[in-house]
């Protein structure tokens, strides 16, 4: 049920530009505007900014004002023209908003749901699979999403600057040969200059036997002016590959198109990862937007989550079955490569597991009994043995 009755004005992309602006006490300039670093230095913060910008539910007034202390609230001006408003149930303004559901701690929630502190092996390095680690390198982000899975470190000084890491980081990478893929995330690792990321890349990419440097990073949705010439040449040079993250058509606005483009176009391989979110996007509908939308830019979904029992964030997730029913409505369907796996990154830190509709009706003596996209039963027998 929507929480105000004022009527839904339709978003025209730039027409809130000098309202955004004035909010923050600036004169709008196209120049500043496109500016990543203008946009990081001017995100709205503080309860009285939204307060000019939206139309505040109480409870999203309540959120803004009882944050401070925990997972911060900030959002790129970039991100704040894009929010409705009027409508508290915009995908957008769900996401980057708090809400006073925020204070309600579940009996099940866990502030470090992936157990990564528990297979970190040197501050911000995990290790938990068998050729491949995750480095935490940067606790900020361009924008706070609300059920973040990190929300224990982000913007909360919990992770040491990185300088002072990064030698035990490249010395654990070297002693360990089995390790063939590094992840790196944070954090935001696309809001390091580019001569830092230049330089953290080239320390990793010196260790012989590392064959594959991935990035997890949210900036070409909240901050699109970030991917410029210069950029995308260093990820070029270190043959990255990216897995940014999207959580509704909503996000890939014209902005959005030409970052992917000039990223694609380097070559760069994208992909894209979603959590499953009540109200944001646990439909049919907004997941094939999303999904379609992605590809047209060039970019392969990757992973859908199962959202992680984050402090906080029961308001927001949705359940197993639903998850189950969506990919059921998408596998078939439409294009393969539209479907990503779905996974439940196992609480305690089991790592990812995948989840499937049930498409094994039985498999007994050599005969499998399959369940297809339209509900259509088939056999395949196992070849005989000679
Ligand atoms: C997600 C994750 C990875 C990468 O997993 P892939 O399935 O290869 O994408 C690696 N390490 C940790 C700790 C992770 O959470």
């Amino acid at each position: 049920m929507k929480e105000t009755t004022a009527p839904v004005e339709p978003l025209i992309a730039g027409a809130r530009r000098h309202e955004v602006c004035q909010i923050l006490g600036e004169t709008y300039d196209p120049a500043r505007w496109n500016d990543w670093r203008w946009q990081m230095r001017h995100r709205l913060t503080k309860p009285d900014q939204f307060e000019q910008l939206l139309r505040l539910t109480p409870s999203e007034r309540r959120g803004l004002a009882m944050c401070h202390g925990k997972l911060a609230v900030a959002v790129t001006p970039y991100l704040a023209e894009l929010l409705d408003p009027y409508d508290p149930s915009c995908p957008l303004r769900m996401q980057v908003v708090p809400r006073e559901e925020e204070a309600i701690v579940s009996p099940t929630d866990m502030v470090d749901p992936c157990g990564e502190e528990h297979d970190s092996v040197v501050p911000g390095l995990v290790h938990r699979y068998p050729d491949r680690v995750l480095l935490l390198a940067i606790d900020t982000c361009a924008a706070y999403c609300r059920y973040c899975t990190r929300s224990r470190l982000v913007a909360h000084g919990e992770l040491d600057p990185l300088a002072g890491r990064l030698d035990a980081i490249v010395a654990y990478l070297q002693a360990h040969p089995e390790v063939r893929d590094v992840l790196v995330s944070g954090g935001d690792p696309l809001l390091f200059s580019d001569e830092k990321l230049d330089e953290l890349l080239g320390r990793i990419r010196a260790v012989p036997h590392v064959e594959m440097v991935r990035l997890g990073s949210r900036v070409p949705a909240f901050l699109p002016q970030r991917i410029t010439p210069e950029l995308v040449a260093v990820l070029r040079r270190h043959r990255v590959w990216l897995s940014l993250h999207f959580s509704n058509a909503a996000e890939l606005t014209e902005d959005v198109a030409e970052a992917c483009d000039r990223l694609a176009d380097a070559g760069i391989p994208l992909g894209s990862q979603t959590v499953l979110l009540r109200g944001i996007n646990d439909s049919v509908p907004e997941l094939k937007a999303l999904f379609h939308g992605l590809l047209k830019l060039r970019v392969r979904p990757y992973y859908l989550y199962q959202c992680d029992p984050v402090v906080g964030t029961s308001h927001l997730r949705t359940t197993v079955a639903k998850g189950l029913e969506l990919i059921a409505g998408l596998r078939g369907h439409t294009s393969g490569y539209a479907v990503p796996t779905y996974v439940i990154d196992a609480p305690g830190g089991g790592g990812k597991v995948p989840l499937h509709p049930q498409t094994t009706v039985s498999y007994e003596h050599g005969t499998v009994t399959l369940r297809n996209w339209e509900g259509g039963e088939y056999t395949y027998l196992d070849p005989v043995a000679v």
